[in-house]
Protein backbone atom coordinates (compact mmCIF):
# COMPACT_ATOMS: atom_id res chain seq x y z
CA UNK A 1 0.00 0.00 0.00
CA UNK A 2 1.29 3.47 -1.00
CA UNK A 3 0.03 6.00 1.76
CA UNK A 4 -0.14 9.36 0.69
CA UNK A 5 0.02 12.47 3.75
CA UNK A 6 -0.90 15.84 4.27
CA UNK A 7 2.40 16.78 3.19
CA UNK A 8 1.89 16.16 -0.43
CA UNK A 9 -0.85 18.62 -0.68
CA UNK A 10 -0.37 20.86 -3.57
CA UNK A 11 -2.06 24.27 -4.80
CA UNK A 12 -3.39 25.38 -7.99
CA UNK A 13 -4.82 28.60 -8.96
CA UNK A 14 -5.82 28.90 -5.08
CA UNK A 15 -7.39 25.55 -4.43
CA UNK A 16 -5.89 22.93 -2.34
CA UNK A 17 -5.74 19.04 -3.94
CA UNK A 18 -4.03 16.10 -4.05
CA UNK A 19 -2.99 14.27 -6.58
CA UNK A 20 -1.35 10.47 -7.21
CA UNK A 21 1.89 10.85 -9.15
CA UNK A 22 2.05 7.48 -10.85
CA UNK A 23 -1.54 8.41 -12.35
CA UNK A 24 0.20 11.57 -13.46
CA UNK A 25 2.78 9.88 -14.72
CA UNK A 26 0.98 7.64 -17.19
CA UNK A 27 0.77 10.93 -19.37
CA UNK A 28 -2.87 10.48 -20.44
CA UNK A 29 -4.78 11.36 -17.40
CA UNK A 30 -6.13 14.24 -15.42
CA UNK A 31 -7.11 14.05 -11.98
CA UNK A 32 -7.68 15.72 -8.78
CA UNK A 33 -8.71 15.34 -4.87
CA UNK A 34 -9.88 18.71 -3.81
CA UNK A 35 -10.51 19.69 -0.14
CA UNK A 36 -13.11 22.32 1.03
CA UNK A 37 -11.51 25.64 0.56
CA UNK A 38 -11.04 28.02 -2.48
CA UNK A 39 -14.48 28.13 -3.07
CA UNK A 40 -16.89 31.14 -2.93
CA UNK A 41 -20.21 29.46 -1.14
CA UNK A 42 -20.60 30.91 2.26
CA UNK A 43 -21.08 28.64 5.63
CA UNK A 44 -21.85 25.74 6.07
CA UNK A 45 -21.08 25.25 2.24
CA UNK A 46 -17.44 27.48 2.75
CA UNK A 47 -16.25 27.01 0.86
CA UNK A 48 -15.73 24.98 -2.58
CA UNK A 49 -19.04 22.94 -2.43
CA UNK A 50 -19.98 21.56 -5.92
CA UNK A 51 -23.56 19.64 -4.37
CA UNK A 52 -26.59 21.69 -5.81
CA UNK A 53 -29.27 19.69 -4.04
CA UNK A 54 -28.16 20.18 -0.54
CA UNK A 55 -29.41 23.75 0.03
CA UNK A 56 -26.76 26.13 -1.32
CA UNK A 57 -26.93 28.77 -4.11
CA UNK A 58 -27.04 26.97 -7.36
CA UNK A 59 -24.46 30.48 -8.54
CA UNK A 60 -22.13 29.72 -6.20
CA UNK A 61 -22.12 25.44 -6.59
CA UNK A 62 -21.84 27.04 -10.88
CA UNK A 63 -18.88 29.56 -9.54
CA UNK A 64 -17.46 26.79 -8.35
CA UNK A 65 -16.98 24.49 -10.65
CA UNK A 66 -15.95 27.20 -13.22
CA UNK A 67 -12.94 27.69 -10.51
CA UNK A 68 -12.07 24.19 -10.49
CA UNK A 69 -11.80 23.69 -14.28
CA UNK A 70 -10.33 26.94 -14.84
CA UNK A 71 -7.44 26.18 -12.21
CA UNK A 72 -7.02 22.45 -14.04
CA UNK A 73 -7.77 23.71 -17.74
CA UNK A 74 -11.13 21.82 -18.45
CA UNK A 75 -14.46 23.08 -19.87
CA UNK A 76 -16.90 22.71 -17.29
CA UNK A 77 -19.56 20.89 -19.33
CA UNK A 78 -17.26 17.94 -19.65
CA UNK A 79 -17.25 17.22 -15.53
CA UNK A 80 -20.14 14.57 -15.23
CA UNK A 81 -21.72 14.31 -11.63
CA UNK A 82 -24.03 11.58 -10.78
CA UNK A 83 -26.84 11.98 -8.38
CA UNK A 84 -25.52 9.56 -5.92
CA UNK A 85 -28.20 7.42 -4.39
CA UNK A 86 -26.21 5.04 -2.43
CA UNK A 87 -26.34 2.72 -4.48
CA UNK A 88 -24.26 -0.56 -6.66
CA UNK A 89 -25.61 1.02 -10.12
CA UNK A 90 -22.55 1.38 -12.65
CA UNK A 91 -23.05 4.27 -15.48
CA UNK A 92 -20.75 3.70 -19.11
CA UNK A 93 -19.88 7.22 -19.92
CA UNK A 94 -20.29 7.79 -24.19
CA UNK A 95 -20.85 10.09 -26.24
CA UNK A 96 -22.33 12.31 -26.75
CA UNK A 97 -22.56 13.63 -22.83
CA UNK A 98 -25.34 16.07 -24.10
CA UNK A 99 -27.40 13.08 -22.92
CA UNK A 100 -26.35 13.22 -19.31
CA UNK A 101 -27.62 16.97 -19.26
CA UNK A 102 -29.33 15.71 -16.45
CA UNK A 103 -28.09 14.28 -13.31
CA UNK A 104 -28.66 10.20 -13.44
CA UNK A 105 -28.75 8.08 -10.06
CA UNK A 106 -25.68 6.21 -10.22
CA UNK A 107 -22.86 5.83 -7.69
CA UNK A 108 -19.62 4.82 -10.42
CA UNK A 109 -18.67 5.78 -13.81
CA UNK A 110 -16.65 3.98 -16.42
CA UNK A 111 -14.99 5.28 -19.70
CA UNK A 112 -12.58 4.84 -21.92
CA UNK A 113 -13.48 8.24 -24.02
CA UNK A 114 -11.36 11.01 -23.74
CA UNK A 115 -12.16 14.70 -21.98
CA UNK A 116 -14.49 13.19 -20.15
CA UNK A 117 -14.32 14.65 -16.55
CA UNK A 118 -16.06 11.91 -13.99
CA UNK A 119 -16.43 13.53 -10.77
CA UNK A 120 -17.67 11.82 -7.01
CA UNK A 121 -18.75 14.17 -4.39
CA UNK A 122 -18.42 13.27 -0.91
CA UNK A 123 -18.30 14.54 2.80
CA UNK A 124 -17.03 11.69 4.65
CA UNK A 125 -17.89 8.92 1.76
CA UNK A 126 -14.61 7.12 -0.23
CA UNK A 127 -14.18 8.44 -3.53
CA UNK A 128 -12.17 5.73 -5.50
CA UNK A 129 -10.49 6.08 -8.58
CA UNK A 130 -9.38 3.24 -11.51
CA UNK A 131 -7.01 3.05 -14.12
CA UNK A 132 -6.22 0.60 -17.10
CA UNK A 133 -2.52 1.46 -17.61
CA UNK A 134 -2.89 -0.36 -20.68
CA UNK A 135 -6.20 -0.19 -22.55
CA UNK A 136 -6.81 3.22 -21.00
CA UNK A 137 -9.95 2.60 -19.13
CA UNK A 138 -11.15 4.36 -16.51
CA UNK A 139 -13.25 4.68 -13.61
CA UNK A 140 -14.75 6.43 -10.70
CA UNK A 141 -16.90 4.72 -7.64
CA UNK A 142 -18.60 6.93 -4.86
CA UNK A 143 -18.63 4.06 -2.01
CA UNK A 144 -20.01 4.83 1.76
CA UNK A 145 -21.13 2.78 4.09
CA UNK A 146 -24.46 1.50 0.98
CA UNK A 147 -22.01 0.98 -0.95
CA UNK A 148 -19.62 -0.77 0.36
CA UNK A 149 -22.07 -3.14 1.54
CA UNK A 150 -23.37 -3.61 -1.86
CA UNK A 151 -19.79 -4.37 -3.21
CA UNK A 152 -19.80 -1.37 -5.40
CA UNK A 153 -16.09 -1.61 -5.76
CA UNK A 154 -15.89 -5.48 -6.77
CA UNK A 155 -18.66 -4.75 -9.47
CA UNK A 156 -17.04 -2.21 -11.19
CA UNK A 157 -13.68 -3.91 -11.16
CA UNK A 158 -16.14 -7.25 -12.88
CA UNK A 159 -17.32 -4.92 -14.94
CA UNK A 160 -13.88 -3.51 -16.59
CA UNK A 161 -12.76 -6.88 -16.85
CA UNK A 162 -16.14 -7.88 -18.39
CA UNK A 163 -16.60 -5.31 -21.28
CA UNK A 164 -13.67 -3.53 -21.10
CA UNK A 165 -10.83 -6.53 -21.58
CA UNK A 166 -9.00 -5.10 -18.33
CA UNK A 167 -6.26 -6.66 -16.76
CA UNK A 168 -6.22 -6.37 -12.34
CA UNK A 169 -2.30 -6.38 -12.71
CA UNK A 170 -2.76 -3.63 -14.73
CA UNK A 171 -5.05 -1.41 -12.97
CA UNK A 172 -4.07 1.18 -10.61
CA UNK A 173 -6.25 2.74 -7.81
CA UNK A 174 -6.48 5.69 -5.85
CA UNK A 175 -8.61 6.41 -2.79
CA UNK A 176 -9.32 9.74 -1.55
CA UNK A 177 -10.24 11.24 1.62
CA UNK A 178 -12.56 9.83 3.66
CA UNK A 179 -14.01 9.36 7.37
CA UNK A 180 -11.07 6.85 8.71
CA UNK A 181 -12.58 3.95 11.65
CA UNK A 182 -11.52 6.91 14.84
CA UNK A 183 -14.74 8.48 13.61
CA UNK A 184 -17.07 6.42 11.86
CA UNK A 185 -19.33 4.45 14.46
CA UNK A 186 -22.48 2.72 13.35
CA UNK A 187 -24.90 0.56 14.74
CA UNK A 188 -26.36 -2.85 14.82
CA UNK A 189 -29.14 -2.02 12.63
CA UNK A 190 -26.56 -1.32 9.77
CA UNK A 191 -23.35 -3.32 10.77
CA UNK A 192 -22.93 -6.36 8.79
CA UNK A 193 -21.38 -9.93 9.76
CA UNK A 194 -18.26 -9.69 7.21
CA UNK A 195 -17.53 -6.22 7.78
CA UNK A 196 -16.06 -7.59 11.64
CA UNK A 197 -12.29 -8.18 10.90
CA UNK A 198 -12.31 -4.77 9.88
CA UNK A 199 -14.29 -3.57 13.36
CA UNK A 200 -13.69 -2.30 16.71
CA UNK A 201 -16.43 -3.30 18.49
CA UNK A 202 -17.84 -0.19 20.54
CA UNK A 203 -19.78 -2.22 23.07
CA UNK A 204 -23.57 -1.49 23.33
CA UNK A 205 -24.31 -3.10 19.40
CA UNK A 206 -21.92 -0.45 17.82
CA UNK A 207 -19.14 -0.54 16.04
CA UNK A 208 -16.16 1.52 14.33
CA UNK A 209 -15.94 0.44 11.20
CA UNK A 210 -13.09 0.97 8.54
CA UNK A 211 -14.86 1.59 5.34
CA UNK A 212 -11.09 1.98 3.43
CA UNK A 213 -10.15 -1.48 4.49
CA UNK A 214 -13.43 -3.15 3.30
CA UNK A 215 -12.86 -1.60 0.09
CA UNK A 216 -9.23 -2.52 -0.13
CA UNK A 217 -9.94 -5.93 0.86
CA UNK A 218 -12.45 -6.38 -2.01
CA UNK A 219 -9.83 -5.43 -4.35
CA UNK A 220 -7.62 -7.61 -3.41
CA UNK A 221 -10.75 -10.33 -3.82
CA UNK A 222 -10.69 -8.88 -7.64
CA UNK A 223 -6.70 -9.59 -7.81
CA UNK A 224 -5.61 -6.39 -7.02
CA UNK A 225 -2.30 -6.34 -4.97
CA UNK A 226 -0.92 -3.77 -2.21
CA UNK A 227 1.75 -1.66 -4.74
CA UNK A 228 -1.42 -0.75 -6.98
CA UNK A 229 -2.86 1.03 -4.35
CA UNK A 230 -2.62 4.46 -3.58
CA UNK A 231 -4.60 6.43 -0.29
CA UNK A 232 -5.01 9.52 0.70
CA UNK A 233 -4.58 8.65 4.57
CA UNK A 234 -6.84 11.72 6.40
CA UNK A 235 -9.86 11.20 8.06
CA UNK A 236 -12.57 13.93 7.03
CA UNK A 237 -14.26 14.23 10.19
CA UNK A 238 -10.71 14.53 11.85
CA UNK A 239 -9.66 17.50 9.40
CA UNK A 240 -13.01 19.37 9.00
CA UNK A 241 -10.85 22.74 8.39
CA UNK A 242 -9.85 20.86 5.07
CA UNK A 243 -12.55 18.71 3.78
CA UNK A 244 -16.82 18.89 4.29
CA UNK A 245 -18.00 16.03 6.80
CA UNK A 246 -21.49 15.20 6.74
CA UNK A 247 -21.15 13.00 9.92
CA UNK A 248 -18.80 15.77 11.55
CA UNK A 249 -21.13 18.57 11.03
CA UNK A 250 -24.54 17.82 9.64
CA UNK A 251 -25.40 20.39 6.90
CA UNK A 252 -22.43 21.21 4.85
CA UNK A 253 -21.11 21.35 0.95
CA UNK A 254 -19.66 18.35 -0.64
CA UNK A 255 -15.70 18.29 -2.25
CA UNK A 256 -15.01 17.50 -5.87
CA UNK A 257 -13.01 14.65 -6.73
CA UNK A 258 -12.32 13.89 -10.87
CA UNK A 259 -10.72 12.08 -13.28
CA UNK A 260 -10.08 12.24 -17.04
CA UNK A 261 -8.21 10.95 -19.79
CA UNK A 262 -6.59 13.61 -21.82
CA UNK A 263 -5.63 12.21 -24.62
ZN1 LIG B 1 -11.34 10.74 12.37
Amino acid sequence: MNIIDRSSLKTKNGLPYFEIRELSKTGWLQHAFLSRQGGVSSPPYDSLNLSDDNGDKEERVSNNKSLIARAFDFDPGRLVLLRQSHQDQILWVREPLTALAHRLEYDAMITDCPNIFLGILTADCLPIFVADRKRKVIAAIHSGRAGTGLGITTKVLRRMKTEFGCLSENLLIALGPSIGPCCYEIDAKVFRPEWESFSIPKGGGRWNVDLVAINIDQMKKEGIREEQIFRIDLCTSCHRELFFSYRGEGQTGRQLSFIGITK
